[in-house]
């Protein structure tokens, strides 16, 4: 039996890894058309690797996969973070979770995960091929022929080539469909942004576009915002940020936390007290106070006492503070992680194996299926999870 891998990348590593332990006596070959293996591992995490998420209950797991949140519960049932957490113990590589639920080798540097794999490969014996692309494929009886410079012919292969054009374009010819790839885990560009003096605060604040909305850390930038609810909302919002081309009205709520009704108490409270204190060196909320005094600032609140807050402006303050508006014009690509959405349609996998329902003896893992996960861990398990399946389902 010969089991070809094609992508050198998490996923296909960890499925080539799975499928020698599972089927020792098969030959498993691991093909990545670059000189190097696990690019991304190595630059993930600012370098460190951010394996997985200190998230156990499944259910509550997958609803950080805007696309593959149905089909994954099953395999995370399988092998989910927990059994990541194991399965890098046993080879000596600890992992520890940050506060945020993010979980990284406590070397703090992705090369232990490297050695890790390449260790695990050679004790096994995956066979590696450096610079081997493979640039078409056919069924063959009941195997394939693979074309990469010269013909292959094995008995299964496991398709792990990311989110390539070719890779898709190689399930296509092999009966799949593929769900049109558009980028995600972006932050939003803001033309003429009031904010940019206040780049680099960060605040719990709602996001809103249309009916889709995050809420979490949101970061000012000089440019726009970022941060985990700027970056959920464009994982969860890809697709329909992609039909918009990027031009989105974003509503802003800088005090989930605070009804409308707690904060007119509060500012009866103080009004009463301090009838002549300005309203901008009052602390009614819990923001930052350079964004309290810019947001006022920029509102026209600067000399407004709070004697003289009239129910009018009250209403205002109230829509500048819940319902603030910036136009979005352009994406900016998140240094720390991106992802794609899109690729291999899902319905046309058993993900109980990986297995193609079309073509049998043909799997997947890893980010060539239309799964995409926040960011914070979540697509590394996604590629831990697909590749342990189809690495073990290999040859049944
Ligand atoms: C900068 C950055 C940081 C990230 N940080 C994190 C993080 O900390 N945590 C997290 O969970 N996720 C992170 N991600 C996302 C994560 O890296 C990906 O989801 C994951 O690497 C996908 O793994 P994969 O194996 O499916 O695809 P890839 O890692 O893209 O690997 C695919 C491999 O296939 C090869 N290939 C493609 N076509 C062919 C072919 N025809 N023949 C042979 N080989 C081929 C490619 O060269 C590549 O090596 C990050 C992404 C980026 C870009």
């Amino acid at each position: 039996m010969k089991i070809a891998v094609i992508g050198g990348g998490a996923a296909g590593f960890f499925a080539a890894l799975r499928a020698k332990e599972r089927y020792p006596k098969a030959e498993v070959f691991l093909f990545e058309r670059t000189a190097k293996l696990l690019s991304k591992v190595r630059i993930s995490g600012g370098g460190r690797c951010n394996v997985t998420h200190a998230c156990f209950d499944l259910r509550e797991l997958v609803k950080n996969y805007p696309r593959g949140n149905r089909e994954l519960l099953g395999p995370f049932h399988t092998f989910g973070p927990k059994d990541t957490i194991q399965w890098f113990k046993e080879r000596a590589v600890d992992l520890k979770a940050e506060e945020d639920g993010r979980m990284f080798p406590v070397t703090n540097t992705s090369e232990t995960i490297i050695d890790c794999f390449l260790n695990e490969a050679k004790r096994l014996g995956v066979k590696i091929c450096l610079q081997t692309k493979l640039e078409s494929i056919q069924k063959n009886g009941a195997g394939f022929e693979l074309h990469m410079g010269e013909k292959v012919f094995v008995d299964r292969v496991i398709l792990a080539t990311g989110s390539s054009k070719l890779g898709h374009d190689l399930a296509r010819g092999l009966g799949h469909s593929i769900q049109t790839p558009v980028p995600s885990l972006f932050t939003f560009n803001i033309p003429s942004f009031s904010l940019k003096e206040l780049s680099g605060v960060a605040t719990i604040a709602n996001l809103k576009i249309g009916k889709l909305e995050q809420t979490g850390p949101l970061l000012i930038t000089h440019f726009g915002f970022s941060g985990p609810a700027a970056l959920k909302l464009s994982a969860f919002g890809a697709r329909l940020l992609a039909e918009k081309e990027y031009h989105v009205a974003l509503q802003v709520d800088w005090i989930p936390d605070q009804l409308e009704s707690a904060l007119q108490s509060e500012i009866d409270l103080q009004r009463s007290a301090h009838p002549k204190k300005r309203l901008i060196n009052t602390k009614l909320t819990a923001l930052p106070k350079s964004l309290w005094r810019a947001l006022l600032e920029r509102s026209g609140f600067s000399d407004v006492l709070l004697g003289s807050l009239s129910k009018s402006s009250t209403s205002k303050l109230f829509d500048v503070l819940k319902r603030d508006r910036y136009e979005a014009k352009g994406k900016t690509t998140n240094k720390e992680e991106f992802v794609t959405c899109g690729g291999i349609t899902l319905s046309e996998v058993n993900f109980k194996t990986m297995e193609s329902k079309f073509t049998k003896g043909l799997y997947f893992c890893g980010e060539v299926l239309d799964i995409d996960g926040v960011t914070g861990g979540f697509n590394f398990q996604n590629a831990w999870t697909t590749g342990y399946l189809a690495g073990g389902s290999a040859i049944s």
